[in-house]
């Protein structure tokens, strides 16, 4: 039986793949907080996940979903005897799962913070930081939101460097980080 997933936004739980996709060992693993955006459109509430929510969350988007009438995108998918509120129940089944995600984020945001505070009192040295951003930054276990931070901090700090950071065996120079570089990154990661 083919595997379908749970549209977070409205509970369609048809979806051909979860919101986020990540791989490891030439594996794909479907995710609803981890991972690249698949781009994965629900046929029901009509998000386009990885455009739509990225800067409106998922409980935004239901609430306008809603408020516009629950009406479905692509008409002709609608079952006959349809219940958005029914619906709606499906997301508790993966309630779970994206609070687990969540607590994840926050416990990364929490340590690389650390990482970042301890490099500027000079507890730990640029390499020891490198090694520690680089480690979060291309490690495919982390959540999204850090991957991009971590991607974006490197690449301002050395140029164009994106592409490189996600191939996990080429070493990545970094340089020395200002002060102000520190603190605009500490506040991004405040917002997680
Ligand atoms: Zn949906």
């Amino acid at each position: 039986m083919k595997t379908t997933f749970i549209c977070p936004v409205c509970g369609y739980s048809k979806l051909d793949t979860a919101p986020l996709v990540y791989k490891t060992n030439n594996k794909t693993h479907y995710s609803y907080t981890n991972g690249a955006p698949t781009f994965t459109i629900c046929s029901c509430c009509g998000t386009e996940f990885g455009y739509d929510d990225d800067e409106c969350s998922w409980e935004d988007l239901r609430a306008k979903w809603i408020k516009k009438g629950a009406i479905w995108q692509h008409k002709r998918n609608e079952p006959k005897k349809w219940d958005f509120r029914k619906q709606l129940l499906n997301i508790a089944k993966i309630k779970k799962e994206v609070d687990k995600e969540h607590t994840k984020t926050k416990e990364h945001s929490i340590k690389i913070e650390r990482l970042l505070e301890d490099y500027y009192k000079k507890i730990i040295t640029i390499d020891q930081l490198e090694e520690s951003l680089l480690a979060y930054g291309i490690n495919k276990t982390i959540p999204k939101e850090l991957q991009s931070l971590c991607l974006e901090i490197i690449t301002e700090i050395d140029g164009d460097l994106t592409d490189q950071c996600t191939n996990e065996k080429k070493k990545h120079p970094i340089k020395r980080l200002g002060k102000e570089e520190l603190i605009s990154f500490q506040k991004k990661l405040k917002k997680y």
